[in-house]
């Protein structure tokens, strides 16, 4: 679904990405992990064309993005939700109405059927009808999560991605929503890019992962397979637990 090949970023002098290579499979929850300033969030923002690369190619469902026509890339753009760090709700629309938003700007569908559809998003997600007349501030950091996962998948994405979904959460609700993505994966078959430093989400939520490491793929694979990889970096990187 998600081919990254030979990626290199620069910021000016900075030089962020290096020939980063991965790809991401139909179905798998995957995970871009790494130290604070790797260039996680970066990659995620390159792959849904919110930031230029210097050079190497991106593909996305076999597409390279760096030839698309503007309305390939409106096209495009509708086959993923994305779920910032920040959450970006809209404060001044309640639950439902920022779950609606999506479709009213994206399709042209008669307000019942709207309304319809963001009462199934509710659903999924966890949340009450009543829950969707609450504004952003009335909403715990896990209702807000789950408020901008329903919004991210308004337009029926095959394609989702997190950026750091759990940080910030308390641990229980950090593995509920850890529980959800995955029942979420299942139900819809969705496939699912997590840009995550929780330990616990790395252990229990990823398929596989990509670490990245002065500026390239330290490893690549499932758990097991990353944490065969002999380097020091990896050992630090899982608190010395290598077995
Ligand atoms: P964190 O875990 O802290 O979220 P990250 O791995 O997501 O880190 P990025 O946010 O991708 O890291 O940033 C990677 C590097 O690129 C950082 O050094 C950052 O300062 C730099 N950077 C990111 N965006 C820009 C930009 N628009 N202009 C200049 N530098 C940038
Ligand atoms: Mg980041």
């Amino acid at each position: 679904v998600i081919e990254v090949n030979n990626v290199v970023t620069r910021f000016g002098e900075r030089l962020v990405h290096d020939g980063v290579s991965l790809h991401v499979n139909a179905g798998e929850i995957y995970g871009f992990l790494g130290p604070s300033g790797c260039g996680k969030s970066t990659l995620m923002r390159e792959i849904i064309l919110l930031e230029p690369i210097q050079s190497g190619t991106i593909r996305l469902f076999g597409e390279p993005l760096d030839t698309l026509s503007f309305d390939a890339a409106q096209t495009l753009r509708r086959r993923w939700g994305v779920l910032f760090q920040s959450n970006a709700l809209f404060t001044s629309l309640n639950v439902a109405e920022n779950i609606a938003v999506m479709l009213k700007e994206y399709t042209a569908l008669p307000a019942a059927l709207i309304d319809e559809i963001v009462a199934f998003k509710l659903d999924i997600v966890g949340l009450t009808p009543n829950e969707g007349k609450l504004y952003p501030s009335q909403l715990s950091g896990g209702m807000k999560k789950k408020v901008a996962l329903a919004r991210a998948l308004a337009l029926d994405p095959p394609l989702l991605f997190l950026d750091e979904p759990t940080s910030g959460l308390d641990p229980v609700s950090a593995r509920e929503f850890d529980a959800l993505i995955m029942r979420l994966r299942d139900m819809l078959q969705l496939t699912v890019v997590m840009v995550t430093h929780d330990l616990a989400s790395i252990e229990t939520t990823l398929d596989r992962m990509a670490i990245i490491d002065e500026r390239r793929i330290a490893a690549e694979g499932t758990l097991s397979e990353v944490k065969e990889v002999p380097s020091p970096f990896i050992r630090t990187f899982f608190g010395g637990d290598v077995s």
